[in-house]
C-alpha cells in the first residue's frame, strides 16, 4: 500500500495523527510506504491566499518540514495550484491507495476537502481526514441548549474541563528511507521545488527583520516552547501585557502553520508548570474559540457577527488614504500605536496588548472599517490566521461575537502610561520619538470618540 499524506496547516512531524496513521499502516503492510505532498493554493473558490509576512513564513516551514520528512523517509512533494484537479491526479500517478490529511475548519476549505473526499472515494481511494490542529473538535463543543458558545468565558470552561489526550510521538517507519524518492524518481514524478513556489519577496527584499526575529521550523518551535515554560511561563500573568518585558510565548506562527500542536503545548505546560500555566494556557483556549466561531459562522472573516453593525458608517481605506496610510506605516502620532505597526513591519509580528490598542485607533478614532485594518494585518502577520485574525478584529470593533463593549474605546496614551510607563517599547521602534520629526497626532481622540459613540447609539435603536 501507498498513503498520500496531504499536509496545509499541519506542518510538523510529532503529534500527527494523519502521518502517524499513514506510517503505522505502511509498517503493518510490511511493503508499504508514504508520500507526503504540500499544494500551494491560491485559486480554490473563497479559500484566502496567504499575505506576504505568512509566505515568507511558509517557505522556511516547508524547507525544514522536507528534511525532517526525508530523514523519515517521506518525500514531500510540492505544487502550486488547484488541489481539486491535483491531488486526484497525484493519487493516481503515485498508485496510492489510501489519501489522509489534519482537518480544516473554514468553510471553504471544508467544502473542497468534503468534495475532494467524495472524488477519491469514487476513484476507489480510501480517504481519512483526522483531528491535530484545536484541542477538541468543534462539533463536540455544545451548549447546554445545543448551540455554539458566543461567549468565551463558560467556552473555555467545558473545553478545558475535558480530558486531554497524550501527543503522539515522531513516527518511526520501517522501510528502507530512500527507496520511495527512488521509486517516484524511477516513476518520473517531480519533488518539486521550493524556489518555485515563490514564496519570498525579492525586489525589494522586505525581510530581513523576519529573518534576525524568526527561525520558522518545527524544531525551533520546540525550543520556544521549552525555553518559555522554563524561563517565562511563572511571570507570565504579569509580564504578559507589558511589550519591553518580551513576556509572551511568541508561539503564535508555529501553531498558525501547525509546527506544533495545542495538544502538544497544552501537554509540556501541564507537566512543566502545572500550577501556574492557567494564563497561558487560557490565551490558547482564544485561539480555540475564534476556531471555534469560525467553524459555526464561516462567514466571520466577511461579515459582522451583530448584524446591526452593517449599518454603522465606517469607512473604506480609499475613502480615508491619507489616515489609513499613516496607521499603516506607524506615524500616527500616537507612540503606542505606531511602535506596534512598526513593530510588525518589522518583525511580523505585534504584541497582543498592541494590538488591540492600534485596531480600536483604526476602527473607533479613524472610522476605518475592520475590515481593512484585518486585510492589513492578513498581509503582515506571519501569525495571520483565517479565525484568530477577524475573530479579534470583530471583538474590538465590537461587533464580535463576546465583543468589547463598544462603549470601551482604547485610549492610546493611557495605554502607553499604563504599560511602558517608561517609553522602552515605544523607543526601542521609534528613534525620533523625542524630535521634532515626529508627527503630531492625526486625530483628536476626545472628538472622534464621541463621534464613534454617537455612531453606536444610533445602530443600537435597530
Ligand atoms: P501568548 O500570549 O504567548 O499566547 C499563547 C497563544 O495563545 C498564542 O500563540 C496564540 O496562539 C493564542 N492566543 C493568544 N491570544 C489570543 C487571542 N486574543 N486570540 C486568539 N488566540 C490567541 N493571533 C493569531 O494567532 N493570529 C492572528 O491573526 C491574530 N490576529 C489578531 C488581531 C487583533 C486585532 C488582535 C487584537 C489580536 C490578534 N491575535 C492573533 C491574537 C494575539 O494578539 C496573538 O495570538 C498573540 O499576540 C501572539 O503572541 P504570543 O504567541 O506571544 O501569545
Amino acid at each position: 500500500t501507498r498513503t498520500l499524506v496531504w499536509f496545509r496547516d499541519d506542518l510538523r512531524t510529532a503529534d500527527h495523527p494523519a502521518l502517524y496513521a499513514a506510517c503505522r499502516y505502511a509498517e503493518g503492510d510490511g511493503t508499504g510506504d508514504v508520500v507526503a505532498v504540500y499544494v500551494l493554493d491560491e485559486v480554490s473558490d473563497g479559500v484566502r491566499p496567504l499575505g506576504g509576512a505568512a509566505k515568507w513564513w511558509l517557505h522556511g516551514a516547508l524547507g525544514s518540514l522536507r528534511a525532517r520528512l526525508d530523514e523519515l523517509g517521506v518525500p514531500l512533494l510540492l505544487r502550486t495550484g488547484d488541489p481539486a484537479r491535483l491531488i486526484p491526479h497525484l493519487a493516481e500517478q503515485l498508485g496510492a491507495d489510501r489519501v489522509q490529511w489534519t482537518r480544516r475548519y473554514g468553510g471553504p476549505e471544508r467544502r473542497l476537502d468534503a468534495h475532494l473526499k467524495e472524488q477519491l472515494r469514487q476513484h476507489g481511494v480510501e480517504v481519512e481526514s483526522f483531528p491535530g490542529s484545536l484541542l477538541h473538535e468543534p462539533w463536540t463543543v455544545e451548549t447546554q441548549t445545543g448551540g455554539p458558545y458566543q461567549v468565551f468565558t463558560p467556552f473555555w470552561r467545558a473545553v478545558s474541563a475535558r480530558p486531554q489526550q497524550d501527543p503522539l510521538p515522531v513516527p518511526t517507519p520501517c522501510w528502507e528511507a530512500k527507496s520511495t524518492a527512488a521509486s517516484l524518481a524511477a516513476a518520473g514524478v517531480p519533488r518539486g521545488e521550493l524556489r518555485d513556489l515563490d514564496l519570498r519577496p525579492t525586489a525589494p527584499d522586505w525581510a530581513g527583520g523576519l529573518r534576525r526575529r524568526w527561525e520558522p521550523s518545527e524544531m525551533a518551535g520546540q525550543r520556544q516552547l521549552e525555553e518559555f515554560l522554563r524561563q517565562k511561563v511563572t511571570d507570565y500573568d504579569d509580564a504578559r501585557d507589558r511589550p519591553e518585558l518580551d513576556g509572551t510565548s511568541g508561539l503564535s506562527p508555529y501553531l498558525r502553520f501547525g509546527q506544533l500542536s495545542p495538544r502538544q503545548v497544552w501537554a509540556a505546560a501541564c507537566e512543566e508548570a502545572p500550577e501556574q500555566a492557567d494564563g497561558f494556557l487560557s490565551e490558547l483556549g482564544w485561539r480555540e474559540f475564534c476556531w471555534h466561531l469560525l467553524f459555526h459562522f464561516p462567514q466571520m472573516p466577511q461579515q459582522n457577527l451583530k448584524a446591526q453593525f452593517d449599518a454603522y458608517p465606517w469607512q473604506s481605506r480609499a475613502q480615508q488614504p491619507e489616515a489609513f496610510r499613516a496607521w499603516a506605516r506607524g506615524e500616527t502620532g500616537f507612540a503606542w500605536v505606531d511602535a506596534g505597526q512598526r513593530e510588525l513591519w518589522e518583525t511580523g509580528h505585534m504584541h497582543n496588548r498592541v494590538r488591540m490598542a492600534s485596531a480600536s485607533l483604526l476602527v473607533k478614532n479613524l472610522g476605518i472599517d475592520w475590515r481593512e485594518g484585518e486585510a492589513w494585518f492578513w498581509d503582515t502577520l506571519v501569525d495571520a490566521d483565517a479565525a484568530s485574525n477577524p475573530a479579534n478584529w470583530q471583538w474590538v470593533a465590537g461587533c464580535g461575537a463576546d465583543a468589547a463593549p463598544y462603549f470601551r474605546i482604547f485610549n492610546p496614551e493611557r495605554q502607553l502610561e499604563r504599560f511602558d510607563p517608561q517609553r522602552r517599547y515605544v523607543r526601542r521602534w521609534i528613534p525620533e520619538l523625542d524630535t521634532a520629526d515626529y508627527p503630531q497626532p492625526v486625530v483628536d481622540l476626545g472628538v472622534s470618540r464621541r463621534e464613534a459613540l454617537a455612531h453606536y447609539e444610533s445602530i443600537k435603536k435597530r
